[in-house]
């Protein structure tokens, strides 16, 4: 381990500006370093990069990185450049003679490391150069990045990826390591099989994310309820996810005229337009991407600061996936969705009304069931969330539910009366015409179908209409109502209703009243994880835009948010100083280094001169 780690730590600290490894990365880098096979399955912004490219720096020859996500190629060289790494990629959206250039490189042994397409490295072309490399032992390792698109029953599936075995066929004696953000055991064991990697080390990180913080809130009013989200992430990069393509282009109209920088993506717009509005995410600073789920596989924008759904994912799996788009760069992010009685209702009748088989659409029910749980968690969301992907986790501190507990209340009775009314109008309604009768309101469809005259009319005047709705969801997402598929979502009892109807078992519901308190005590103390900006961060945040614009690139490709703010509050004053920021390594210390100790200077003397005048005074 001695002998590793020290150039690998130095390369680590000069090449990337980190002072240590996270996690297994130490471990890994150790292994493949000494020619050893790993699969890594770690979270998305783990650090799964590093875990190959350090290898192939301290390796003789240029490591192979083998992804399918053609898109991100050039974000990646061009972040890999601005290290002082000899990069390139190769696929189809390269001109010939530009690719061929790249092939001479690759060759005179001028590359460090070499992005490929799977289906480019799969030609006879690209494998006869690695026949001539290999001879000479110039490979330093294959990266098979995305593993996971191996596995058929995946929604990544690639068929080419199963043919990345000959990797390991025809180049025995190459280091290889597979990496994927997806955790479960049948994903692993088909990607060993697959790439044959029986002998290799297999590495599970833990797939808490603790920098996202969870938030649900009970959905009444969805837009005013996201502008004030959205207040608290102004000029913030993030991701609104809607579950239709109208909803999407809805939202993403309105956001524009509360002045706010929000682009849609959906499948039914041209190629053009997605591909620009995706560029422009990427590229720009604060754009809000409003977006049905075709959007993310693959965006690995390291500095998306929120993830905001507006209707309910179809299971914990997809949720996690989404929402593990925000804070990649392990600042603090936030995850929040909009929840309501409707979500159940549309998710059980797509599911009752698909033509799937029986099997199946038991397991989707199982998955929603368990989504469902999620929003109506009393205790710690991060612990549950982790506890469903095998995860044993305590309280977390950062979720809703820990920093602001709900109380929960025996609603017993309220949920019997509001039974009772479900089955005196013959099960045939939803749940707003069952609140009004609960609520005596005198309203027309009252008055249509006789419903005064119920013994249950009126009864529920004690508890207020967001109450009611709440009854309602939680009975829903209980299983004790079941929302009819072909009656217009009626609300009907089930089975498990039964006890509580007879009086057999009590019920602890949640508090509504929870969210409102949460977001009086947000708006008063902002939370300290978020760090505020100061005038020093906007300026070196418009300079990074600058600097980004003239070059060509996204604006993390320069430096990351975290960067940025360790440079504001540490406010180096000396290159040395300077290369103790994180994320600052030789190349970007010799390219940017006077242009961010001036920006410093400049601010530090700014500040200087207020405080003068203030105590002067
Ligand atoms: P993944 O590919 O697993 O999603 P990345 O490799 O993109 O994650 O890394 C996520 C973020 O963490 C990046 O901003 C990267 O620079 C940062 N990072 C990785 N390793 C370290 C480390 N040892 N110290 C500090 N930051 C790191
Ligand atoms: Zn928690």
């Amino acid at each position: 381990m001695a002998e590793l780690s020290m150039p690998a730590l130095r390369l680590l600290r000069s090449v990337f500006g980190y002072d240590s490894f996270r996690g297994a990365q130490a471990e890994i880098v150790e292994l493949l370093s000494a020619g050893g096979d790993a699969l890594v399955l770690m979270p998305t912004g783990g650090g799964k990069s590093l875990c190959y490219q350090l290898p192939a720096l301290l390796r003789a020859g240029c490591g192979i990185v083998v992804s399918p996500l053609i898109a991100l190629m050039q974000d990646q060289v061009d972040a890999l450049l601005q290290q002082g790494v000899k990069a390139a990629f190769l696929n189809s959206s390269l001109d010939a003679a530009t690719a061929m250039a790249t092939e001479r490189r690759l060759l005179a042994g001028e590359l460090d490391l070499l992005y490929v397409a799977p289906e480019r490295l799969l030609t006879d072309r690209f494998l006869g150069l690695l026949d001539r490399l290999a001879g000479e032992n110039r490979i330093a390792l294959f990266a098979i990045d995305e593993a996971h698109c191996v596995s058929q029953w995946g929604h990544d599936f690639r068929p080419e990826y199963i043919q990345l075995s000959i990797l390991h066929e025809r180049y025995p004696r190459v280091p290889r390591i597979a990496l994927t953000a997806t955790a479960d055991a049948l994903t692993r064991d088909e990607i060993r099989r697959r790439l044959g990697l029986g002998e290799a080390r297999v590495f599970v990180a833990s797939f808490d994310r603790p920098n996202i913080r969870y938030i649900v809130v009970d959905r009444d009013n969805p837009r005013g309820q996201l502008a004030a989200f959205l207040a608290g992430h102004r000029f913030d990069a993030g991701i609104v996810y809607c579950l239709s393509r109208k909803k999407v282009d809805e939202t993403a109209a309105w956001l524009q005229t509360q002045g706010i920088a929000a682009l849609p993506y959906h499948a039914g717009m041209d190629t053009e337009s997605r591909r620009d509005n995706q560029q422009r995410f990427v590229r720009d600073d604060g754009i809000v991407m409003v977006a049905t789920i075709a959007f993310g596989m693959g965006i690995d924008k390291p500095d998306v600061r929120f993830v905001a759904h507006l209707d309910l994912p179809k299971s914990l799996e997809a949720y996690y996936q989404e929402t593990g788009r925000a804070g990649r760069d392990g600042e603090p992010a936030e995850a929040w969705m909009t929840y309501g009685m409707n979500d159940v209702v549309i998710h059980r009748q797509r599911i009752d009304e698909s033509a799937a088989p029986e099997e199946q659409k038991r397991i989707e029910r199982q998955k929603l069931d368990a989504m469902l749980g999620y929003c109506e968690a009393a205790g710690c969301r991060r612990s549950l969330l982790l506890r469903y992907f095998g995860e044993e986790h305590g309280p977390c501190g950062n979720c809703d539910t820990c920093i602001n507990p709900p109380d929960l209340w025996d609603g017993t009775e309220a949920a019997r009366k509001f039974m009772s009314a479900a089955l005196r109008t013959g099960q045939r309604f939803g749940a707003g015409h069952l609140i009004d009768i609960l609520r005596g309101k005198s309203t027309e469809k009252v008055a249509q179908f006789g419903h005064e005259a119920l013994p249950t009319f009126g009864v529920g005047g004690d508890l207020d209409e967001a109450t009611w709705r709440g009854v309602a969801r939680q009975l829903l997402a209980g299983g004790l109502l079941h929302a009819d598929a072909h009656h217009y979502g009626a609300l009907k009892l089930t089975d498990a209703a039964r006890p509580v109807l007879k009086g057999e078992t009590t019920l602890m519901l949640r508090r509504q009243a929870a969210r409102a308190k949460s977001a009086r005590k947000r708006s008063a103390a902002p939370s300290p994880l978020l760090p505020r900006a100061s005038g020093l961060f906007e300026t070196l945040r418009q300079w990074r835009a600058a600097t980004a614009r003239e070059q060509g690139v996204p604006a993390y490709v320069i430096l990351h948010d975290r960067t940025l703010h360790e440079l504001a509050s540490l406010r180096p004053q000396t290159p040395d100083e300077l290369l103790g920021i994180p994320g600052i390594g030789a190349a970007k210390a010799a390219r940017y280094g006077a242009a961010l100790l001036a920006a410093v200077q400049e601010a530090s003397a700014h500040d200087d001169g207020i405080i003068g005048t203030a105590a002067a005074s």
